[in-house]
């Protein structure tokens, strides 16, 4: 196999190994790549292939919240130590790509960018090391992040959802279920990214009552939420029949 040479270089907030988290970022494109970047502000969103050069190579991951081997999770530990994200493009401005959501740490080698495309979006993927992890992590803002960015914004509805998948998901170890229920609202839409529950495969109905039920797990609003972080972590719900 040829040698890979890196297309540019990550500028990040993520100064060193053990920084975490998805922050606006860029990459600079070196100047013989350029014109690989004609088009690319027709796309909301790419992939970022990269070499992750502060990393271990390992072929097991042995954490309590990531656990199995490296071809089963997405830890930047493996025999490769190639990374991959998907990022939001925020613009572009000369050779410089600028980025929303780049977990990738400060000065990291890019291979190359991809745009994200119809075939990368599979609503009802499954993945029960995912699912444990962020049981075990308590990280419901994961699953708020996927369901506000497929229902188109922010809101406290949104939020409400996730916190009812989630809730499930505490209860059931998993959140592919047969059948969810739900009066309409922005929440329904966090059934059907995060547990494949639609309209159109009709394990999603609609009903004209203040309850959800979620394969068999029934659930109502003791209140109405007050913000976003209400909605997530208050005492709002109430679970059985
Ligand atoms: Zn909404």
């Amino acid at each position: 196999m040829s040698e890979l040479k890196p297309v540019g270089f990550v500028t990040s907030e993520l100064k060193e190994r053990g920084m975490r988290g998805r922050t606006k970022a860029s990459i600079e494109i070196k100047e013989e790549y350029a014109d690989g970047l004609r088009g690319l502000e027709e796309c909301s969103h790419v992939i970022v292939v990269a070499f992750l050069d502060r990393s271990a190579r390992i072929l097991t991951v042995d954490l309590p919240f990531h656990r199995g081997g490296v071809f089963a999770v997405r830890s930047p530990d493996r025999p490769k130590r190639i990374g991959i994200t998907v990022s939001r493009v925020d613009g572009i401005e000369g050779r410089r790509i600028l980025l929303e959501g780049l977990d990738f740490l400060d000065g990291t080698p890019v291979i190359d960018i991809k745009p994200y495309t119809m075939s990368d979006c599979v609503p009802g993927y499954k993945n029960s090391i995912e699912e444990r992890a962020l049981l075990l992590r308590g990280d419901i803002e994961a699953l708020l992040a996927l369901a506000a960015s497929f229902h188109g914004e922010l809101c406290t509805g949104i939020a409400v959802g996730v916190r009812i998948v989630y809730e499930a998901l505490k209860i059931r170890g998993t959140m592919r279920f047969d059948s969810v229920t739900a009066p309409g609202g922005c929440a329904v839409d966090a059934f059907q990214v995060l547990c494949g529950c639609t309209l159109g495969n009709g394990r999603l109905k609609l009903r004209d009552e203040d309850r959800y039920t979620v394969s068999g797990i029934e659930m109502r609003l003791t209140r109405q939420p007050e913000s976003i972080e209400d909605a997530l972590r208050g005492d709002l719900l109430s679970v059985g029949p």
